[in-house]
């Protein structure tokens, strides 16, 4: 059944829904169908954007590892995508001694059509390859996790002023807001408990993680506080219409995060820029040394690539890295 459809169905029989339960029933519907990458699909990410993305979260993640003493450990990325940034940060490290002899790599990724990627992209890559559906049953050994653009699409409650829930329901048979004021807080308990659930398993093996995603530190007053958006074909849509369709996100609030994982017990590094994250990590020295082994086009490509990734203008700012580690060690770039 088409979830429109479905939807309509399911608001008729038991009534409005909320913007939570919008998002995760379009979302899983929007995943397990398609691949919405880059320039044919409907959005582009940063590892779909530049290798030096993957390759300094690569060399983050390595030194991370030798810091702990180069254990047996997880190396666990959640909502892999094409399986991209993981291809990118293992041949970043390849000659980094015992890591990846040492490192069981473990995909969490709700979509099974997106699993059959991941796994054509990474199988030739490395032996120990695995996908696991929750945190809890992952093998009891260090973690180092990663994450870009996977909290964003985790389903947000959105509340009025006065307490009261934001819901959708039906109007002349189509989706419509049941908004009786501005929405004046978003709340995401799913990206809550997932990061409590990481965080706990740094604070009982130990590890680190680095989480990139589009969103806020803290929110001025004046800000708009509904954050919902939907991106179709590289260009903004109404989230009701075609639900299930387009790629629902919301900003991620960084703070409760950062905040969820210091009540779990591990330290949480002030929230970076990506560009500054990407610069201090020797983004634009790659950059420098790519460019010897390549044409000036290819050349040009790349640093336009780069320049989109650290520029303030394009993702440089909007978009922020947390480092959260089990030592009590400032990690690079934090
Ligand atoms: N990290 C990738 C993909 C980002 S898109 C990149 O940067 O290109 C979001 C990813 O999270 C997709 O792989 C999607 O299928 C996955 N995902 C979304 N919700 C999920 C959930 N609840 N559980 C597991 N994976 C999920």
């Amino acid at each position: 059944m088409e979830l429109a459809q479905l939807l309509h169905e399911r608001i008729t029989r038991e009534g409005a829904i909320t913007v939570a339960e919008y998002m995760e029933l379009c979302n899983t519907h929007y995943y397990a169908t398609r691949d919405p990458f880059g320039t044919g699909g409907d959005f582009t990410t940063a590892p779909e954007i530049s290798q030096i993305f993957g390759e300094m979260i690569g060399i983050w993640i390595a030194q991370q590892w030798l810091e702990a003493g180069s254990p047996h450990a997880l190396l666990c990325e959640a909502g892999p995508g094409r399986g991209t940034l993981m291809r990118d940060m293992l041949r970043a490290t390849r000659h980094v001694p015992q890591f990846h002899a040492h490192i069981r790599i473990r995909l969490i990724e709700s979509s099974p059509v997106l699993q059959a990627i991941q796994r054509r992209t990474l199988k030739e890559m490395h032996p120990d390859l695995g996908w696991s559906s929750e945190v809890a049953t992952l093998p009891s050994l260090p973690m180092f996790f990663v994450a870009n653009e996977f909290f964003d699409a985790l389903p947000v409650h959105q509340f009025f002023a006065d307490g009261a829930e934001r819901t959708i329901t039906l109007r002349d048979e189509k989706l419509c807001w049941h908004d009786h004021a501005p929405v004046a807080r978003e709340a995401s308990p799913a990206s809550c408990m997932f990061l409590r659930q990481i965080a706990t398993h740094i604070r009982n093996h130990g590890g680190a993680g680095l989480i990139v995603d589009y969103g806020y530190t803290y929110l001025p007053e004046d800000a708009n506080r509904d954050t919902l958006q939907a991106v179709r074909r590289h260009a903004y849509a109404d989230p009701l219409i075609a639900p299930g369709e387009a790629d629902l996100t919301a900003h991620v609030d960084f703070s409760t995060l950062a905040q969820e994982a210091r009540v779990a017990g591990v330290q949480a590094w002030q929230a970076q820029t990506q560009g500054t994250f990407l610069r201090r990590m020797g983004a634009e020295l790659r950059a420098a040394a790519l460019c010897k082994t390549l044409t000036p086009e290819q050349c040009a490509t790349m640093l336009q690539g780069l320049e989109r990734l650290v520029s303030p203008r394009e993702m440089g700012e909007l978009f922020k890295v947390l480092a959260l580690t089990s030592s009590l060690e400032k990690p690079p770039a934090f």
